[in-house]
């Protein structure tokens, strides 16, 4: 279509024709068929800030190069070619200016006349509204579904957003159909919220399982928001759903590991601690920490300042300091064991604390730890030190003991062989024979005498030693006991004198084990006294108790030696000399067959020199007339 406006545009046209284009409050302009500038008004110059004489005669797109490739080109040339008015928009952008044009082109006679407004304002805001409009629409279609509900909450209208999350119909959905799609143990309590988000004109913020049209169950969060009318009434509701599912599935996990490493620390009986060094503040993360330290469960967790001044003992202060400064500067594992006294004045404990660096919330840098309670394992440590250490101490003995063993059975083999010598070399000297077989005699008697020390103490060691009691008096045991050590008293030439009640001394004993206790008390006493010593035997009664007391004049026990003088194999050092092929084997019998009996016995001395006492106290049996 032709539409040509004719006008009498030529340069330098009268002067109210250039007034009047001078007041049309748009721009204005006039090219020739070559795009040649013939008339710019006054609106035309303020937009481009440059003057007519400036514009005039120079080419549109020489004037404004940035024209060229633009609609503007594509419309006044389509204007020229086809003499037809064509009006666009268009977003000039120089560096002089930033203009949105609408522009009408025009053909006229001399070639194009062009009228332009500046409309940057109202395109801006377009423009803006149009962007925030994308915006909303990326930012939903990032978080989840869209969709609205009427004022009473139910769904109507086209939800394309809905029916492409559900698969439901318009037909499905409708009113409240969209609960069928929420998980049936989600939905009642999802139309209860709804109901009550419609009815308060509340925000509504809600969780539930959605089937999705593929058939899955997810998790979303759901957000719902009242639209106001301008007076203030809600006119519809608009809501967002959100798939949650896997920050919903990496949250459970989350719960399942937490609760699974607080049931860990639990059972393990660690508390579990964080620490600042920056501040020295220290955060408890459970329980069983308040335990340990004995404090009530609303009480601050310690700092570690308070806990090594008023809680750690002294000595082990400087360890603990040592240890978090360490692990501070390098950066290398927290490792402490030490003593604390507990706030509820319960007895002290061991604890041991263990911990990595960690980032703690708030991005500052510290310590993760457990502590625990390790008292208890202490102590088995300790019992099991103190344990080992007589083990190796009793191995020792055993040791000693198996050397002094052979040399004591050796010590006899020289005079035997000897004597069988000289019994070979001396038949029909009868003198001889008899001297010789004395000599034989003792000695086989010494050995076994040892012998029968072992086999006793193997057998009370098996639990098979058996008494065979019996109503016996206790002062004739010790005669027997008397007649039997005698012949070693006398090679000592000592001289014993003996007390013994004119009233029997009735005991329900083993007369033989009696005896042989006896025995080896009055011949340690022979053994132990040097040459012409003293040696007394006491009998007395003590309310219910027969008291036997056999002391000498001899060399005597130091007082350290004392407490350990009836323990298996022990032989004091420095008696050696005396012990007269003595294995530290009869006094631990004397005990043990005491006690057998039901009594006790005590060994007393003022020390090296100065003599000893043995006082053996035996229960009197049911036949004693005073008992
Ligand atoms: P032994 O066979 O070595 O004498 P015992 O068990 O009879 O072993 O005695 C243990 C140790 O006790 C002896 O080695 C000795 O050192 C000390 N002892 C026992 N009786 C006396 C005593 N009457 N006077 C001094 N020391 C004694």
């Amino acid at each position: 279509m032709t539409n040509v406006v004719t006008m009498p545009l030529v340069a330098g046209a009268d002067r109210r024709y250039e007034e009047l284009l001078d007041s049309i409050g748009e721009g204005f302009l006039v090219l020739d068929h070559t795009f040649r500038i013939l008339e710019v008004n006054a609106e035309a110059v303020r937009l481009d800030g440059r003057s007519k004489a400036e514009l005039i005669g120079r080419t549109h797109w020489d004037a404004w190069p940035e024209s060229v490739g633009t609609p503007i080109e594509a419309g006044y040339r389509e204007a020229m070619a086809q003499r037809t008015a064509v009006s666009f928009t268009h977003h000039l952008v120089s560096d002089r200016y930033d203009y949105w044009f609408e522009i009408r082109a025009y053909p006229v006679q001399a070639g194009v006349a062009a009228f332009f407004r500046d409309v940057s304002p109202a395109q801006r805001a377009l423009d803006a509204l149009q962007r925030s409009e994308a915006r909303f629409k990326a930012a939903v279609a990032a978080t989840g579904v869209m969709w609205t509900n009427d004022t009473t909450g139910r769904m109507t209208g086209e939800q394309p957003g809905w029916s492409a999350l559900t698969g439901q119909s318009r037909a499905e959905y409708e009113g409240y159909g969209w609960a069928n799609a929420v998980h049936p143990d989600d939905a009642p309590a999802t139309i209860e919220a709804w109901n009550k988000t419609v009815a308060t004109g509340e925000v509504f913020n809600f969780e539930h399982r959605i089937r999705r049209r593929d058939g899955q169950w997810r998790t979303f969060a759901i957000r719902a928001v009242p639209v106001l009318a301008p007076g203030g009434q809600v006119c519809e509701w608009v809501g967002v759903h959100t798939d949650i599912t896997e920050r919903k599935d990496f949250e459970n996990a989350m719960l399942v590991k937490e609760a699974r490493l607080r049931l860990a620390t639990d059972v393990a009986g660690l508390g579990i601690w964080t620490w600042n060094p920056q501040n020295d503040t220290v955060t408890w993360e459970n329980t069983r920490i308040y335990q340990i330290f004995g404090l009530p469960e609303n009480a601050d967790p310690l700092s570690f300042t308070v806990l090594a001044e008023q809680y750690l003992e002294a000595q082990d202060r400087a360890a603990f300091e040592v240890a978090s400064r360490h692990t501070v500067a390098t950066g290398a594992r927290f490792h402490f064991q030490g003593r604390i006294r507990p706030a509820d004045k319960s007895l002290p404990r061991w604890v041991e604390l263990a911990g990595e660096i960690c980032i703690l919330e708030g991005g500052a840098r510290g310590v993760l730890g457990t502590i625990s309670d390790i008292t208890g394992r202490r102590k088995g440590e300790e019992a099991l030190r103190i344990t080992a250490d007589e083990l190796a101490a009793a191995d020792r003995h055993k040791t000693e003991f198996i050397v002094t063993l052979a040399h004591e059975l050796r010590n006899p083999l020289a005079p035997i062989r000897n004597g069988l010598q000289v019994l070979r070399m001396a038949p029909g000297k009868p003198d001889t024979v008899v001297r010789v077989c004395g000599v034989l005699d003792r000695q086989v008697g010494q050995i076994v005498h040892l012998i029968d020390d072992l086999l006793d103490m193997a057998r009370i060691s098996r639990g098979q030693l058996s008494l065979h009691t019996q109503r016996v008096d206790l002062n004739d045991v010790a005669a027997t006991a008397i007649e039997t050590s005698l012949p070693l008293i006398e090679k000592g030439h000592h001289a014993l004198s003996v007390h013994i009640p004119t009233e029997p001394m009735l005991l329900l004993a083993d007369p033989h084990r009696i005896t042989q206790v006896i025995c080896n008390l009055l011949n340690n006493a022979a053994k132990y006294c040097p040459d012409h010593g003293n040696i007394q035997l006491n009998i007395d009664r003590d309310d219910t108790d027969a008291v036997l007391t056999v002391t000498d004049s001899g060399i005597g026990i130091p007082a350290d030696a004392l407490p350990g003088i009836f323990a298996l194999y022990s032989q004091v050092k420095e008696h050696a000399s005396h012990a007269q092929g003595g294995l530290g084997v009869g006094l631990a019998l004397v005990k043990t067959l005491v006690e057998l009996h039901g009594g006790t016995v005590t060994a007393l001395s003022a020390g090296p020199g100065q003599g000893s006492s043995f006082v053996v106290r035996l229960p009197l049996g049911p036949h004693d007339p005073l008992s």
